[in-house]
């Protein structure tokens, strides 16, 4: 999930697979995310049984890759074209956060719990054009695998539920504008330049 950056979009658009220096030399690499169009956007994730040491590099990759793209509060697995249930969510900082956990690294999640869902306008790396007004549960309560191989639970509330059901789509098959009321509900992605 991504909050609207005006900056974002023309980011997003370089699309680029490239090697960056982290602040501490190491090599890293930025996936390429995949837009709308593409088949595994709209496919289910399969469950990853046991977590193998290709799933822990993997998730490295999807934490630089939300880490160096501005405005990129998340990124699940599908989006750089890896057909397996597993995102990456951090909203620390936003201005929309109430409760936060931090780096969440999260496989095979589902949902336990919803709330009635509120309206709020979001965005995704994979639909870089535009943003959209998007009902979705306020709290939630959702369990997975961690980085280690325990379970976790989760319970969280505004733009941390937002998120994880954003990233949790994504496993499924659904991106946001799956999720909208209407056309009436699209908005073009403000470019600022
Ligand atoms: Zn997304």
């Amino acid at each position: 999930m991504s909050s609207v950056s005006p900056v974002q979009s023309d980011l997003l658009t370089q699309k680029s697979f490239r090697f960056d220096k982290a602040s501490d030399g190491r090599d890293m690499a930025i996936l390429k995310v995949l837009e709308i169009g593409n088949e595994v956007l709209s496919i289910a994730a399969g469950r990853v049984e046991r977590i193998t040491p290709r799933h822990r590099k993997l998730a490295e990759n999807l934490i630089e890759t939300m880490y160096s793209t501005p405005g990129s509060v998340g990124i699940a697995a599908p989006q750089v074209g890896v057909s397996e249930s597993l995102f990456v969510l951090d909203v620390s900082g936003h201005k929309k956060t109430n409760i936060c956990h931090g780096l969440i690294v999260l496989f095979n999640p589902e949902i336990l719990a919803a709330s009635e869902p509120t309206i709020i306008r979001e965005g995704c790396m994979s639909v870089p054009h535009l943003t959209g007004d998007v009902r979705r549960a306020s709290q939630v309560v959702a369990r997975g695998i961690d980085l280690n191989g325990e379970e976790r639970i989760i319970q969280t509330d505004a733009f941390e539920a937002r998120g994880l059901l954003h990233e949790i789509d994504h496993l499924e098959g659904k991106l946001f504008i799956d999720r909208i009321d209407g056309p009436h509900a699209l908005f073009k992605r403000k470019r600022y330049m």
